[in-house]
């Protein structure tokens, strides 16, 4: 196998080779990381390796894969953990200097899972601090570049999982999305995104940024890939308490490559104002492809709160944040500043050191939010407009069984153009946090691209509906090749 082909294979193809044997578990843990050490230095992916351990897996699973029982399809193949997710006895960062030397005592839900399906994990990958921005420029670490033009942003915050998927430094990664931070960097770098429905995976061990929003999700080189991951982390987990006790189906199971008679709807309000022409074009491109596959298309459906969306979201978020963020006191874990004059000095120069700016923003905006005397004017009025939203989903989800959107209103933008400007840079996000406010479920996969840069295609499902959103994005990827094209790194 030359080397290209094995640093991009899919979760189920290194899956067929390992189970006949043709591959080992060892061979290609090692080739991945002989591909992190020749990628790394340009792309900087991840915040930490787990080298030693991964080795150590990867003979365990080759124990397994011989043995012939007690594997599944991720047994072996190699994958990437955004720093968010707590890692028992490994360092679990967030991008930040308040976690930059904390170790979890214990693995989050999605860990346990991943290890008894057979992870290996490759290492902990860079992200905006905290999860909150769109570029990972927030890490206070390093920026992530993207594979496709080292020049620009992977996007954000899992900018790190998603630029180790494009640059073959993993097979798969986690990430985590609050208001698209799994799909806006998987559009941006060429690779599949999906933000399972809220309470389909449970958040118990991932670092909390807006805890109604926040949900844990595949970023893979692949639709298939990514149902294969959905079924590993999926299912209730009654540490959660918003985890929901229901049944996870086999998400393979509907990937037929079939639509026919499936009736999508294109929201108007989400071709917003500024959107790149080219990325319009190419998105509507990819849905007539949808409709040449059978699905009937209303083009002209109509979400009208959807341009509130944004600013509600930037009040429930750092709202949440406000609070979530509070524990990080300098006295029950991570930095602690010792030097100042007594007990409160020190609690306030160790969030004055330890959170950077955009971390410092939302805590303000988020403190000031839930404050006596405006609570109601706007965290109260957020929430008002998020049942409106969500309102309008319901009603649109009676007449279609999917919606398709863009992801993102541009392709990737350089390093440094909107760090300046917090407002730019939460534009960002217009197409993906409405799924959130709602809750619901959505894939984003690669649907062609504007001057040699990665656009994503957005299918958004009713709730626990993954099936069908996957079901559309599997059959669009049969008929296209985008989700094979690489990046020449
Ligand atoms: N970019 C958005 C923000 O900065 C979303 C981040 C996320 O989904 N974690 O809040």
């Amino acid at each position: 196998m030359d080397s290209q082909t094995i640093h991009y294979l899919t979760i189920h193809e290194a899956h067929d080779l390992l189970r006949r044997r043709e591959v080992s578990a060892r061979e290609l843990m090692e080739a991945t990381l002989t591909r992190v050490s020749e990628t790394e230095e340009r792309v900087r992916s991840y915040v930490s390796l787990t080298e030693e351990l991964a080795l150590r897996q990867a003979d365990e699973a080759d124990r397994r894969l011989t043995n012939g029982d007690n594997f599944s399809p991720l047994t072996g193949v190699p994958g990437a953990i955004k720093d968010v997710i707590c890692t028992d006895g490994f360092r679990t960062t967030c991008s930040s200097r308040m976690l930059e030397n904390f170790v979890p005592p214990y693995n989050a839900h999605v860990m346990e899972q991943l290890l008894s399906a057979g992870l290996v994990m490759v290492g902990k990958t860079n992200m905006d601090e905290f999860a909150m921005g769109s570029s990972t420029e927030n890490s206070a670490f390093f920026p992530t570049h993207n594979p496709w033009d080292l020049d620009r942003v992977p996007g954000g915050s899992s900018g790190g999982s998603a630029a180790a998927v494009a640059a073959g430094e993993a097979v798969y990664a986690l990430g985590s999305d609050t208001g698209g931070s799994i799909r806006q960097p998987a559009a941006l770098c060429g690779i599949v995104g999906l933000k399972p429905t809220y309470g389909r995976v449970s958040r118990y061990g991932l670092v909390a940024f807006a805890s109604s929003l926040d949900q844990i999700g595949p970023m893979t080189r692949d639709v298939t890939d990514a149902a294969l991951v959905l079924n590993a982390i999926a299912g209730h987990d009654p540490r959660d308490s918003t985890s929901a006790p229901i049944e996870t189906p086999d998400f393979t199971a509907g990937l037929t490559g079939d639509i026919k008679g499936l009736r999508l709807g294109v929201p108007k309000e989400y071709f917003v104002e500024g959107m790149d022409a080219n990325v319009r074009r190419t998105v509507e491109t990819a849905v007539r492809k949808l409709e040449e596959l059978g699905a009937t298309v209303d083009w002209d459906v109509s979400l009208p709160s959807t341009p509130h969306a944004l600013a509600c979201y930037y009040i429930i978020a750092p709202s949440e944040a406000s609070a979530n963020l509070a524990r990080y006191d300098g006295v029950k874990y991570g930095f602690s500043y010792q030097e100042g004059e007594g007990m409160w000095d020190n609690m306030e120069k160790t969030r004055q050191f330890g959170f950077g700016d955009e971390v410092k923003r939302r805590i303000m905006l988020g403190t000031y939010a839930l404050s006596a005397g405006y609570y109601d004017a706007y965290y109260l009025k957020a929430q008002k407009v998020r049942t409106l939203i969500r309102r309008e989903f319901d009603a649109a989800f009676e007449r279609y069984d999917a919606l398709v959107t863009a992801v993102t209103p541009t392709t990737a933008f350089k390093l440094g153009e909107k760090t300046q400007d917090p407002l730019q840079m939460y534009l960002s996000d217009v197409c993906t946090i409405p799924v959130n406010i709602a809750g619901l479920p959505a894939i984003s996969l690669p649907c062609g691209f504007v001057d040699g840069l990665p656009v994503g295609l957005q299918v958004i499902g009713k709730p626990f509906d993954e099936a069908t959103v996957l079901r559309v994005a599997h059959a669009y990827e049969q008929a296209t090749d985008w989700h094979t094209a690489r990046p020449s790194l």
